[in-house]
């Protein structure tokens, strides 16, 4: 298999999802976060990286390596599954609050989760995603101190490419307590960030994420508007969903032109997904090693109609069912029914194929010589052994075939 030497080897293997970290961890002098024409973020060395750093970076990009839960937060009582990995509770829950569960992107339990942190002082600043307020299609990293500034802008779902790493170590130098919310795969970097730097775990005292399909390029998002005849630089709002569950994806121009689409048209048919390959390999979309994952709950895994917004939570470690339980009483969420891993299931059909696929994935990649992610406990591997070989050979041939359109 052919190794990782430079920062471009994953970069142009598929293997980056243009979190930012490396960016972080090197300076902006030194690496640059931009859009390739394909509509990835992706990172450029701009001065020549050194070997130590560079295995820095190998330590902790998620085009590299990816783990699961790390053991110490592996509660006694918490119970397992093989596809869905540890948990300590999975329910229902929601926004109390009948502007956050319209607004946001499902029924706002990663929001009021963050409110809840910021209004008890357990944490300073909520370091996550909004939209660039000049160029809101864009996506930009924020650190929120207070409601105000978390849900002032378009903190839900931005389906496009995002780096919502590439602050974090501006975050650590701020030697605050704070939470980070983004999607698994900065989860994961975070983890591997934690092994190698001590003020990780002082400081960054919350993970919550989302059970996540895939990041779209973001030439998705330039048809979509190109489709109404606007151009990027006209655009004063642009919003995937949220403002209903699962809300129309909207659009508005500076001159108050306003369009909009149902959900479906974006995200019904996953031959049209159009994400990016480092989504296709994805070892943990589910938010494996995270406090908490939350998720839609449509039966079947698509919306037929509009709701109030009925978020699920994966509950994996103790902190984070302290936090879910004291956000609670606090009156922030409501915690509805018990659920089961056949509920998880039926609601992310998309989630537990994958799961299945990726090892299979994986193993194609090598037989093409080209190199792939690390992965440990995440139980890939063992998942696929209960596959039938034709499945599995199917999709050790399918990944090759998107192997030559990176
Ligand atoms: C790329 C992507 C793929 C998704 N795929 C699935 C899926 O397969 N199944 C599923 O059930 N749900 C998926 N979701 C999540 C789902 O849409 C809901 O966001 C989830 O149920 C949480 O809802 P909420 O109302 O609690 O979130 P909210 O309260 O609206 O909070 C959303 C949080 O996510 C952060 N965020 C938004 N976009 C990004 C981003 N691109 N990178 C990092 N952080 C971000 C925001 O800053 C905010 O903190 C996906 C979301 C994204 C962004
Ligand atoms: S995945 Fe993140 S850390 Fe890895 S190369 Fe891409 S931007 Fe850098
Ligand atoms: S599918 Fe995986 S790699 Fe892609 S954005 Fe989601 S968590 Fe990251």
């Amino acid at each position: 298999m052919t190794s990782i030497n430079k920062l471009s080897d994953i970069v142009n293997n598929g293997l980056c999802i243009g979190c930012g970290l490396c960016q972080s961890v090197v300076g902006k002098d030194n690496i640059q976060i931009s859009m390739s024409p394909k509509g990835r973020l992706e990172p450029k060395e701009l001065k020549n990286i050194t070997p130590e750093t560079f295995n820095k970076i190998l330590n902790v990009c998620p085009g590299v390596v990816v783990e699961g839960l790390p053991k110490k937060q592996i509660d006694p009582k918490t119970k397992y599954d093989l596809v869905w990995g540890y948990y300590l509770s999975l329910c229902y829950a929601w926004s109390t609050d009948k502007k956050i569960r319209f607004e946001s992107s499902t029924g706002g339990l990663l929001n009021g989760l963050s409110i809840y942190l910021l209004e008890s002082k357990k944490v300073k600043f909520i370091m996550h995603t909004d939209a660039d307020p000049k160029k809101p299609m864009r996506s930009l990293t924020k650190f929120s101190y207070n409601r105000k500034e978390l849900l002032g802008g378009e903190s839900r779902s931005r389906y496009g490419p995002a780096s919502p790493l590439d602050r974090f170590y501006e975050a650590l130098n701020l030697n605050q307590p704070f939470a980070f919310v983004g999607k698994p795969c900065d989860i994961s970097a975070i983890r591997q960030l934690s092994k190698i730097d001590m003020r990780v775990n002082e400081l960054c005292k919350y993970l919550l994420t989302l059970v996540c399909g895939g990041s779209a390029e973001f030439t998705k998002s330039q048809d979509f508007i190109e489709s109404f005849k606007v151009k990027e630089d006209e655009l004063s709002i642009f919003r995937y969903r949220g403002f209903g569950n699962p809300g129309r994806m909207h659009i508005k121009t500076k001159d108050n032109r306003e369009y909009d689409r149902e959900y479906n048209s974006f995200w019904g048919e996953e031959s049209t997904w159009r994400i990016h390959f480092r989504c296709k390999i994805c070892p943990d979309s589910i938010g494996d090693s995270a406090d908490i994952s939350a998720l839609d709950t449509w039966r079947g895994g698509s919306p037929t109609k509009e709701d109030e917004g009925f978020n699920a939570a994966i509950v994996r470690t103790k902190r984070g069912l302290d936090l879910i339980n004291e956000t609670a009483k606090g009156k922030f969420i409501h915690i509805g029914d018990k659920l089961t891993i056949n509920d998880i299931n039926d609601f992310q059909p998309h989630q537990l194929n994958r799961k299945k696929a990726v090892y299979a994935r994986h193993q194609g990649m090598k037989k093409n010589n080209s190199p792939t992610i690390v992965t440990k406990d995440l139980r890939i591997e063992e998942i696929s052994k209960l596959n039938s070989n034709e499945f599995n050979k199917k999709e050790e041939l399918d990944i090759l075939k998107r192997i030559e359109k990176i």
